[in-house]
């Protein structure tokens, strides 16, 4: 059957932009090395590592662009010349890395590029053409938060589960390995090497989806394998691989769901300190989510390396020690979010620390020598526990905590109160800048899934507000809010110095610099300027444009610049926050560097909504499966379409044109459109079933039509 042409166009889109190697690279490409890493802080021209430097403090020296001369910030350059892949944006995370003049980045669909930092002319892009069926098997969208680069090689992590070197000079592949285990299970990597001692080390995600948690250290001349070290015990009748595991076991029950993985991913955060050789890994949520599923019988076990950091020694890949952010934990409350090293005064000694505000909602302060806590308190609304115990280090739990027997509102929810988007301390006013989540979530046990390919196996459903008022589920809990701040916490204290006004739902990563000043981007399409003491808006600049990913600055010929990637996708892809740029824009995907007497940011294409298509001709709904549908499709479409053409990234299944509905089957089982991140669902649904999903469809979408005004138009956006 025949795909509407403007389907089939973008489909061959995807064969673009190999390698265009321009050949201005310096053969000394790429050259970080451990003498230049720990110079680093000083050198501000670089930003060398994913944080900028081991420390990942994403502050720079630099401050030629400071509160005085700040006003006039504008564009040097704009880079938009992406890899991508049918008519859904996926959004850009990552954040650049400048060597010597050079930058390097990812984008979604894990291309990776090289361009002359000055100029934003290309000098090569590396396309590692991944299997775009593998975007089922996410739990949150074709994204990538950037690479490695060290002794003159470039490093991504793919989708598909591939660890890939890349000469800094030419952007050919030198190495390439398979980090999976199981390439039947539901792994994915978004996140961005790191490079630890020798090795680059990469995680992987997927605890929503049934798997188990662990990284891996490959060596960084030849990719062979230094190390793995697994966050959870798996089978016991298999027996455990390392000894960390034994130890880790006994705090599972014999009968847990070994089946679906445990969970414990490190799919964002790890920080390397090169003085102690400790590699830091934030680890993720159990899988599934709720301990009475996972552990059975067993709600007060710790489930160990669930939401922890582990230190482990970067060469021998050997536990040091772990601190457990949430016990048993029930909520999702990944302990993966950025890690910060910094040397701090606390009660009059000098420590050595680590910070990390995980989902949970509490600061933490650890010696990362030993592991101890040295403080730890809230920085956003949080119900489901009153405090840290200093003796014992564990968190005092509330009995709103619980939803093992009935549903409960709890403070903060499954995004956490900080999420990926990377904090950042200055050097200069000793404080935290943090990207900050409010919003609570109602948590409702499921019926547990088995194991399915591709497909969310959490075993919780949840709901952010609103809530109805007599809904018991909240009862003695805060008035429900949803709402983002950027929040200057003094990391000794334990106390709110100042935050920015609300915000909307989910914003940009936070970069801080030696010129007085924080940089922050918003759903929005703000990119805002703050001064670091003050929390006063010295300088907004409208993008148009969604920006997620942190900021990050580099100086060329004595010129400060400050570059961000810029887009809106991942995990709110499928519906985009109230007040987006993207409600109102083409989202495209957007790479901004800006320098003083820079011009204005150009303001993408108005967004067009599509034309209201008619109905299928001749269609007939077999009205016996609807319901059926709607079901099938709540499991396997939703996570992605949407519902009703709510305003996301996906194409609305509510408004498919004929030739759409025609070829249905073709899509959906026969993975038409697999290449662009549709993949075939023919494993998980028969023939039948598919007609079931187009029945409801049709079914709803003429409801929707006769219900709603003008067609539709005016409640929902017919995308
Ligand atoms: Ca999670």
């Amino acid at each position: 059957m025949p795909l509407s042409r403007s389907i089939f166009t973008t489909v061959i889109a995807l064969a673009l932009s190999l390698s265009a190697v321009a050949g201005a690279v310096e053969k000394t490409a790429g050259q970080v090395d451990a003498a230049r890493v720990k110079t680093a802080a000083k050198d501000g021209a670089n930003w060398l590592l994913y944080g900028r430097t081991s420390d990942e403090k994403r502050y720079s020296p630099l401050q030629t662009i400071n509160r005085n001369t700040v006003g006039k910030l504008g564009l040097a350059w704009e880079f938009d010349d992406f890899v991508t892949r049918g008519r859904t944006t996926r959004g850009e995370q990552g954040t650049p890395i400048v060597v010597d003049g050079v930058m390097y980045f990812s984008s979604s669909w894990n291309a990776v590029y090289a361009l002359d930092a000055k100029t934003g002319k290309t000098l090569w892009t590396y396309d590692p053409e991944i299997d775009g069926s593998w975007a089922r098997v996410t739990c949150c969208g074709v994204t990538n938060r950037g690479v490695a680069v060290w002794k003159g090689k470039v490093y991504i992590g793919t989708l598909d589960g591939y660890l890939v070197a890349v000469d800094a000079r030419t952007g050919k592949q030198v190495w390439r390995v398979d980090t999976f285990t199981d390439r039947s299970r539901n792994y994915a990597i978004t996140g961005a090497p790191r490079v630890a001692g020798n090795n680059i080390v990469i995680g992987n995600g997927g605890a929503e989806m049934g798997v188990r948690g662990y990284v891996t250290a490959y060596d960084a001349e030849t990719g062979k394998q230094s190390w793995r070290f697994y966050t959870v015990p798996g089978d016991p009748a298999k027996g455990d691989e390392h000894p960390e595991l034994t130890t880790a076991r006994k705090t599972w029950g014999a009968n847990s769901r070994w089946d679906l993985g445990g969970g414990g991913t490190v799919w964002d955060s790890m920080t390397y300190d090169p003085a102690l050789n400790l590699l830091y890994i934030g680890t993720g949520n159990g899988s599934p989510h709720p301990i009475w599923n996972r552990d059975p019988g067993h709600p007060k076990n710790d489930n160990l390396y669930l939401s922890s950091i582990v230190a482990v020694d970067a060469t021998t890949g050997r536990m040091k020690w772990y601190y457990q952010t949430t016990p048993g934990d029930s909520w999702d409350y990944t302990a993966t979010q950025n890690m910060i090293l910094a040397d701090l005064d606390i009660k009059g000694t000098r420590h050595k620390v680590i910070m990390q505000a995980p989902k949970n909602g509490f600061f933490y302060v650890l010696d990362r020598e030993t592991g101890k806590l040295l403080s730890a308190e809230k920085f956003t609304t949080v119900t489901w526990a009153d405090r840290i115990d200093m003796t014992t280090g564990r968190p005092v739990m509330t009995e709103q905590a619980d939803y093992g027997q009935a549903a409960k509102v709890i403070w903060p929810s499954q995004a956490g109160g900080h999420n990926w988007q990377p904090m950042a301390y200055s050097d200069d006013t000793k404080l935290v800048y943090i990207p900050v989540l409010e919003a609570p979530m109602k948590f409702m046990r499921a019926v547990q899934p088995d194991y399915i390919r591709g497909t969310i196996v959490q075993g919780v459903d949840a709901q952010f507000p609103p809530y109805e008022a007599d809904d018991k589920a909240q009862k003695g809990q805060p008035k429900p809010v949803f709402r983002s701040l950027l929040k200057a916490w003094d990391p000794v204290t334990q106390k709110l110095v100042w935050q920015s006004e609300e915000m909307s739902y989910w914003n940009g990563g936070v970069l801080t610099t030696g010129g007085g000043l924080v940089f922050q981007g918003r759903n929005d399409g703000s990119f805002v300027v703050y001064d670091a003491k003050t929390g006063k808006v010295l300088k907004t600049i409208k993008t148009g444009t969604g920006i997620l990913a942190a900021p990050m600055t580099y100086q060329i010929d004595g010129e400060q610049y400050v570059a961000v990637m810029a887009g809106f996708g991942g995990a709110l892809t499928v519906s985009y926050p109230p007040g987006s740029a993207a409600w109102d824009y083409e989202n495209q995907s957007r790479l901004l560097v800006f320098k003083l007497g820079g011009t204005e940011v150009a303001l993408p294409p108005k967004r067009v909504d599509s034309e209201l298509e008619p109905l299928p001709e001749n269609y007939v709904v077999k009205q016996d499966r609807v319901q059926r549908g709607l079901e099938l499709y709540s499991t396997n479409c939703l996570r992605c379409h949407g519902f009703q053409g709510n305003v996301g990234g996906y194409p609305n299944l509510w408004n498919m044109p004929a030739d759409v509905h025609a070829s249905f089957k073709d899509i959906v089982l026969g993975g038409a459109l697999s290449a662009a991140g549709m993949a075939s669902f023919s494993d998980v649904l028969s023939e039948d079933d598919v007609e079931a999903i187009q029945d409801f469809l049709v079914e709803d979408a003429k409801k929707l039509r006769a219900v709603t005004k003008e067609g539709g138009k005016k409640e929902f956006r017919f995308h």
